[in-house]
């Protein structure tokens, strides 16, 4: 079996509509993205041959993932993240946001981000999104 790896990083802010704590307030992230590629065999002809994919390939659905998400706030598509909005977009020069159909924490997200790779045809094995040094969440489909 063979793995290979990719990572990436990006800044950004998430809000959990109905968390008890101070992270029920928005606050912000370097996220740090690993990315595992896997496969038996390698490729046995064209440009990719001796490969498990082109890294090349793997980065540029990193940074996909990376334009998606850096620099924004995000928010869930619901009720709450929709008034958060509307309340920001008195100001829309000084933020940006991206809405997505889940509570954004490192579990969704990952998960999120590992559908995303799979699209691309990429045989992605595993996926762990960094929220701190010392906090991260793996996602498998296993
Ligand atoms: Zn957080």
């Amino acid at each position: 079996m063979f793995i290979i790896k990719c990572e990436a990083g990006f800044d950004a802010s998430h809000y959990l509509s109905g968390y008890e704590g101070k992270c029920g307030k928005i606050h912000g992230h370097r996220y740090r993205l690993i990315v595992k590629v896997q496969s038996k065999e390698l490729k046995e002809s064209g440009s990719d041959r001796g490969m498990v994919e082109d890294f090349g390939y793997v980065k540029a659905a990193l940074k996909e993932i990376k334009d998606l998400f850096d620099h924004k706030i995000i928010i869930e598509d619901d009720e709450t993240g929709r008034r958060l909005i509307e309340s920001l977009s008195a100001m829309p020069e000084i933020f940006d946001y991206v809405l997505v159909p889940y509570r954004p924490t490192a579990e969704e997200m990952s998960r999120h981000i590992f559908n995303m790779i799979k699209e691309k045809g990429i045989a992605v094995h595993e996926v762990e999104l960094f929220e701190t040094p010392t906090n991260s969440c793996i996602y498998r489909e296993d």
